[in-house]
C-alpha cells in the first residue's frame, strides 16, 4: 500500500519536518524528493516543499492535505535526498537548506523547462528520385528544402533547415502535406560546447605505477568496496590518465561518475581531456552556463544520456544514475569547503556520498591535505602513490635565502636579495623568463621584524597574533591571550618593526627600478578587475613579449610556461605566520605548486625562496620536495595542540551591528552551552575575531575542538538553529578551512 503520509520541509519550517497527509490521487506521484506545494500557517497560503520521508501514520490527527506535486520527473534522486540529511546534521545546518544545495536552482525554481522545437525529419528518400524533376520544375523552393534535408542526414531542426535551404516555413509544410516529411516538436538540449570540436584520444599505456593504481580503483569500483583511495602523485605524473581510465571502466559496466576539479582548474584544456576520450557522456557543469544549459545538463545527468559530471564543488550533486566513481582532484584545496550555508566541504562529502552509493572515491594531488593524508594512515583511505613524472623531468631546483642576513649586510629591509637579482639577470640577458610571486593571502596582519625574523606568537598556541590598530594590541584569538603591540623588536630591539605585508606594487616598483629594460607585467586581483585585461597580459607573457611577471596565487595554479626557468617567491613569510593553524601546511602546498611553474620546458628550472625564518619545517621540507617529513612533523605539532585533523574542530561565528549586544549574546550562548558539551572537547572563550569589524558589523567567534564531532555538533545544533538572537546573527562552521 502506498503511504499515506509525507514529511516535507519548506522555506518556513526551517528545519522541522511536517507531516502533511496525501491525497488519493497524488499517492502515485508523491516520492522522497518529490517538489510539492501545501498549505503553511493559518492563512490560506501555499508553500513549496519537498518530502523528505514518507510514513504510514503521523502522531497528529488534524493533518492539511498536499495540494499539488510539482514537475514530476523532476524529483531530487532519493541518494541525494539522503545526502542532504546527512550534510544538514553534519554541518549543522537547516535541512531545507541542505535539500536546496543538492538541487540547483534553475531545476529547483520550475520556471525552465526543457525546449521544445520543430523537427523536420525526411520520410520517403527512396522516392525522392521520382519527385524531385516535378519539383524542381514547380516548386523549386520545396526542392531546395529537399536538398536541404540530405546534406542534413535527413534530420534538422525547422529554424536550421529555414536558413540552410534559404527559405520560410511555407514550403516545409508544403512538403510535409505531401507526405514527403514531418515536422514534430521534440525535445532539444541546449549545449554550450556544441560546436567546438575536439578530437578524440585513445587510452595510453600506462607504466607500471600508474597500472597499480588504477588496478587498486578497479578493484574496489567491481566489488563496490566503496573505498576511499588517495593518489599523492607529483603534477605530470599522470593522474588523470589514470582517473581517465577508471572512469572508462565505469561506463563499460553501465555506471556514471563525477569528477570534481576546483573552479580554477575548469578551464577548457582540462575539461576537454574528458571530452576527447568520452564525447557526449561528458557534462560539464560550470558556472558560465546559463540557466536554460544548466537545466538541460541536470536532466542528462538525471535520465543517464550523459554518464560523466564534470565540475566544480556543486557538480558533486550532479543527480547521475548508478554511480560508480568520484574523482576529487587537487583534493587539498581550500575551494572545495564552501564559505556560505550549508557550509560543506566538498571532498569529505563525496567521501559520504561514496559510502551511502556503493561507489568508489579517487582523491587526487600532490600535496595531500593533513586530513586526507591522516586518514591514510589510521587506514580509512587506501594510498597510492606515482612518484615520478611520466617525462621524467627534474624536479626544479629549490633554494632558501636569509632574508634577515640580507638585511644586515646591505643595512636594512630589501626585497630583492642579491642571488635572486643576479639569476633575473641572467633571465634576462639568455631570454628566459621569470615569475616573482607574493603569497598574500589571508587579511590580518602580523607584527614582524625585518631584521631579525622575529615573528610575534602566541606561547599557548603557538600561532601567530593579530595586530588591532585599533587598539594597537596583539591578540591570540584562539586563546584570547592580549597584549600591547611593543613598538620596538622584542628580540633583536630594532625600530623597524612591521606590522603589515608588503604588497605586489611595491614589488613592481623595485623590479622596475633594479631592471629598467625589462618589461614587467603584474597579475593580481587588484590589477586583474576585468577578464580580458588577465588574458591580455597572460598573452604577453606566453608569446614572451613581458620578461618577469609578478603576481599573487593567481598565477600559482594550472599555468603552463615552458620558458619559465626562474620562479622567485619574494616575502614566503607572508603566508607563513597567518594567524592561521593551516598557514605551514598552507605554505607546503603553495611553494610546491609554485615550483611546479619552473622548468616545464627542456630546461629544468630554478626556485628561490626568499625568507626571514628560513628554518621553518614548511620551507625546508618543499626544498627537498619532501612531503612525508613534513607531514610528520606537522602532525605531531597538530597532536600537541589537538588541531585538526588530530581533532575536529567548530567554530560558531556571531555577527551584529551592536558590539555589545553581539558579545553578550556570544557570552550568553557559550555560558548555556558550554556545560552540556562532553570534557574531552577543548573549548576557547568567545572573542572578537581576527577581523573584529566587516562592513560595520561586529563579529565574534566561539571555537572548539573534539573528537566528538556528530554529538558535539548535534548540540549545537538542537540549541541554535532556527532560535531567533535578535540583532545578532549566528553561523556555525563545522571543520572550518579559515578560522578568521
Ligand atoms: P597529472 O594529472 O598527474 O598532472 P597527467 O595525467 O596530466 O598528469 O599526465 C601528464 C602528461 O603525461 C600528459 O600530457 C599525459 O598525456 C602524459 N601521460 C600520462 N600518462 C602517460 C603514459 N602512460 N604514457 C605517456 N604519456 C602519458
Ligand atoms: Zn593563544
Amino acid at each position: 500500500m502506498p503511504a499515506q503520509i509525507a514529511k516535507i520541509v519548506t522555506n518556513l519550517s526551517l528545519d522541522k519536518a511536517f507531516d502533511y497527509f496525501i491525497p488519493e490521487h497524488l499517492r502515485s506521484w508523491v516520492r522522497v524528493g518529490a517538489r510539492v506545494q501545501v498549505p503553511f500557517g493559518k492563512a490560506k497560503s501555499y508553500r513549496t516543499g519537498y518530502v523528505v520521508a514518507l510514513a504510514e501514520s503521523s502522531d497528529r490527527s488534524d493533518l492539511k492535505s498536499i495540494a499539488a506535486v510539482e514537475g514530476a520527473h523532476l524529483h531530487i534522486p532519493d541518494a541525494l535526498v539522503k545526502l542532504a540529511e546527512w550534510m544538514a546534521q553534519y554541518y549543522c545546518c537547516p535541512r531545507e537548506q541542505a535539500v536546496r544545495t543538492v538541487m540547483p536552482a534553475v531545476v529547483r525554481g520550475g520556471k525552465i523547462q526543457q525546449k521544445q522545437e520543430k523537427v523536420v525529419t525526411l520520410i520517403e528518400d527512396e522516392d525522392l528520385k521520382d519527385v524531385m524533376p516535378d519539383l524542381e520544375g514547380r516548386a523549386p523552393k520545396q526542392a531546395e528544402v529537399l536538398r536541404a534535408l540530405v546534406r542534413h542526414r535527413r534530420q534538422c531542426t525547422l529554424s536550421n533547415l529555414k536558413k540552410a535551404a534559404g527559405v520560410t516555413a511555407s514550403p516545409v509544410y508544403g512538403l510535409a502535406k505531401k507526405g514527403l516529411v514531418k515536422v514534430e516538436d521534440q525535445t532539444v538540449t541546449r549545449e554550450p560546447q556544441a560546436d567546438d570540436v575536439v578530437l578524440p584520444t585513445e587510452h595510453l599505456a600506462l607504466t607500471e605505477a600508474q597500472q597499480q593504481t588504477l588496478d587498486m580503483i578497479l578493484d574496489s569500483i567491481r566489488d563496490q568496496k566503496a573505498e576511499t583511495i588517495l593518489i599523492r602523485g607529483v603534477t605530470g605524473s599522470g593522474k588523470t590518465e589514470v582517473y581517465l581510465q577508471a572512469i572508462a571502466e565505469c561506463l563499460a559496466n553501465d555506471q556514471s561518475a563525477i569528477v570534481l576539479v576546483p573552479e580554477i582548474s575548469l578551464t577548457p584544456q582540462t575539461t576537454e581531456r574528458f571530452r576527447s576520450r568520452f564525447g557526449n557522456e561528458v557534462s560539464v557543469l560550470h558556472s558560465g552556463l546559463s540557466d536554460g544549459e544548466r537545466f538541460d545538463q541536470w536532466t542528462k545527468l538525471h535520465t543517464g544520456s550523459a554518464r560523466v559530471a564534470v565540475g566544480a564543488r556543486s557538480a558533486l550533486f550532479a543527480p547521475v544514475q548508478n554511480l560508480g566513481l568520484i574523482v576529487v582532484d587537487e583534493e587539498h584545496e581550500g575551494t572545495y569547503k564552501q564559505e556560505e550555508a550549508p557550509r560543506y566541504h566538498a571532498r569529505d562529502v563525496a567521501v559520504v556520498r561514496g559510502k551511502q552509493q556503493g561507489a568508489t572515491v579517487v582523491l587526487g594531488t600532490a600535496t595531500p591535505s593533513m586530513e586526507s593524508y591522516y586518514n591514510t594512515q589510521r587506514n580509512k583511505y587506501r594510498l597510492a602513490t606515482l612518484p615520478e613524472r611520466i617525462d621524467q623531468r627534474r624536479m626544479p631546483h629549490m633554494e632558501v635565502v636569509d632574508m634577515r642576513a640580507e638585511a644586515v649586510l646591505r643595512g636594512g629591509a630589501q626585497i630583492f636579495s642579491r642571488r635572486l637579482e643576479d639569476l633575473i639577470k641572467d633571465r634576462l640577458a639568455n631570454g628566459s623568463q621569470t615569475i616573482l610571486f607574493l603569497n598574500r593571502r589571508g587579511y590580518a596582519t602580523q607584527m614582524m621584524c625585518t631584521k631579525c625574523g622575529f615573528v610575534a606568537t602566541c606561547e599557548n598556541c603557538d600561532l601567530a597574533f593579530t595586530y588591532h590598530r585599533r587598539d594597537a594590541e596583539l591578540t591570540c584569538h584562539l586563546c584570547g591571550e592580549i597584549r600591547p603591540a611593543p613598538s620596538t623588536c622584542p628580540s633583536c630591539g630594532d625600530q623597524e618593526i612591521r606590522y603589515s605585508g608588503i604588497g605586489t606594487e611595491k614589488v613592481e616598483a623595485a623590479a622596475r627600478a633594479r631592471f629598467p629594460y625589462a618589461t614587467i607585467g603584474r597579475m593580481d586581483s587588484d590589477s586583474m578587475t576585468r577578464k580580458d585585461s588577465y588574458n591580455k597580459t597572460l598573452n604577453a607573457f606566453r608569446s614572451g613579449r613581458i620578461h618577469i611577471l609578478i603576481g599573487t596565487q593567481m598565477i600559482a595554479k594550472g599555468l603552463h610556461f615552458p620558458n619559465v626557468t626562474l620562479v622567485g617567491i619574494v616575502f614566503a613569510d607572508l603566508g607563513l605566520h597567518v594567524p592561521d593553524f593551516r598557514a605551514g601546511e598552507r605554505t607546503f602546498q603553495l611553494l610546491t605548486q609554485v615550483a611546479g611553474r619552473a622548468g616545464r620546458g627542456e630546461e629544468s628550472g630554478h626556485v628561490i625562496v626568499q625568507s626571514y625564518t628560513p628554518y621553518h619545517a614548511a620551507l625546508q621540507y618543499a626544498m627537498d620536495h619532501d612531503y612525508e617529513s613534513f607531514y610528520n612533523e606537522e602532525m605531531e605539532i597538530r597532536q600537541a595542540l589537538k588541531f585538526p585533523p588530530a581533532k575536529h574542530m567548530i567554530i560558531v561565528h556571531f555577527r551584529g551591528e551592536n558590539e555589545a549586544e553581539t558579545r553578550s549574546t556570544a557570552e550568553n550562548v557559550v555560558a548555556e552551552l558550554q556545560p552540556l558539551l562532553p570534557d574531552e572537547a577543548d573549548v576557547s572563550p568567545p572573542m572578537p575575531s581576527p577581523r573584529p569589524k566587516i562592513r560595520n558589523m561586529y563579529r565574534y567567534q566561539w571555537c572548539m575542538r573534539t573528537a566528538q564531532i556528530l554529538s558535539v555538533g548535534k548540540k549545537l545544533r538542537r540549541n541554535l538553529l532556527g532560535r531567533n538572537f535578535r540583532n545578532v546573527h549566528i553561523a556555525i562552521d563545522v571543520d572550518p578551512q579559515s578560522i578568521m
